[in-house]
């Protein structure tokens, strides 16, 4: 089932403005976009601010809950195409991932209800026939990669002759899945330097706001409130024992993500007798990002089979993640203090 791109209109587009059609519509609209940028007042800025806000909103986003609401046709179509630009510049992998999953949701949210013709165009649009009740095992593989639930697992799906079967809500997800993944794979877009010097100051509050939603997930730094194997590593270090790539990377990766800084974490590393400062900064700077990808430690699943989950303790067992870990002690230890402090 399909529809004609004519039969779009105005606010599927802005439903769905990651559509080839949207383009086009913002090619012909009276005023480019490139003069809606320049502008230092009316329209423009209005635009500028909305597309700032929709990467706001992307930074903190959970879940949808109802619908997203379309107030205004045109702003919400080009907003989308500022937003783009606008984390293009800033060139952060964690902040173009956010707003990838952020319109990736906010299109499935409006599929739920979308009349079957126009959510089959849109589908067509990502290769996808959403009529299909079972997708090719190799096409099925490269879709799901970077999904976590284990029932999307080949060895947990039902395949037949090399297809795998899918029901009409898996449909969904896996649709939801493949929008993000396009859009993220269309960031950074290359931004030409009179436009990014106009969108800078946009830029640069997305930014703050950004390391504002980092302090407030994790706060100051609280040492009390590693989990255990990440202090079993750090004593392994202070204790001159050689260990292994995986527990120098699981333990770098959770330092930085906490918001500890590069020289304080070569600091852990310093401690060790055979500490070599060249090596250990140009490691902790590739693990933080400065080759451009910025990574996270692994989950608890991995930080067995690495052989590195060891002194489990009864928080352990309600977490699956070193940082799920952290967040909760730190958030029990807070209120310990404030009520010791009450008494
Ligand atoms: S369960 Fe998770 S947090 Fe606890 S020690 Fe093992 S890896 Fe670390």
């Amino acid at each position: 089932m399909q529809v004609s791109e004519n039969r779009l209109d105005k606010k599927d587009l802005a439903k769905y403005p990651f559509l080839k059609e949207t383009k086009a519509f913002v090619s012909r609209m009276d005023v480019p976009l490139d003069s809606l940028i320049r502008a230092q007042s009316g329209v423009g800025v209005r635009i500028k601010e909305s597309a700032a806000q929709r990467v706001r909103d992307s930074l903190g986003f959970t879940d949808f809950g109802l619908q997203p609401d379309i107030e205004s046709v045109d702003d919400e179509i080009l907003s989308y195409a500022v937003a783009r630009m606008i984390v293009s510049c800033l060139n952060d992998r964690m902040i173009m991932d956010r707003l990838a999953r952020y319109e990736a949701e906010r299109a499935y949210h409006f599929l739920q209800t979308e009349a079957p013709a126009k959510k089959a165009y849109v589908a067509h649009s990502f290769g996808l026939d959403v009529d299909a009740v079972e997708m090719g095992v190799v096409f099925y593989v490269g879709l799901v990669a970077t999904m976590k639930d284990p029932k999307w697992r080949l060895v947990n799906r039902d395949v037949r002759h090399g297809m795998v079967q899918i029901s009409a809500e898996e449909y969904d997800e896996l649709l939801r899945e493949r929008i993000r993944v396009v859009i993220r794979s269309q960031l950074p877009l290359e931004i030409p330097g009179p436009i990014a010097i106009r969108l800078r100051p946009y830029a640069d509050a997305v930014s703050v706001a950004y390391q504002e939603k980092i302090l407030e997930q994790y706060g100051e730094v609280d040492e009390g409130s590693y989990p255990p194997c990440m202090e079993a590593i750090i004593r392994a270090v202070a204790e001159g024992t050689n260990i292994p790539h995986t527990a120098r990377f699981s333990l770098t990766a959770f330092l930085h993500t906490i918001g500890l800084q590069e020289p304080q974490i070569v600091e852990v590393f310093a401690r060790a007798p055979d500490f070599d400062i060249s090596r250990t900064m140009y490691q902790v700077e590739h693990i933080s990002g400065r080759g451009g990808t910025e990574y996270t430690p692994p989950g608890c699943q991995t930080m067995k089979t690495y052989g590195l989950c060891v002194n489990r303790d009864a928080v352990c067992k309600e977490i699956a993640h070193p940082l799920s870990y952290y967040k909760r002690k730190k958030k029990g230890r807070k209120k310990e203090i404030s009520e010791s402090a009450g008494q």
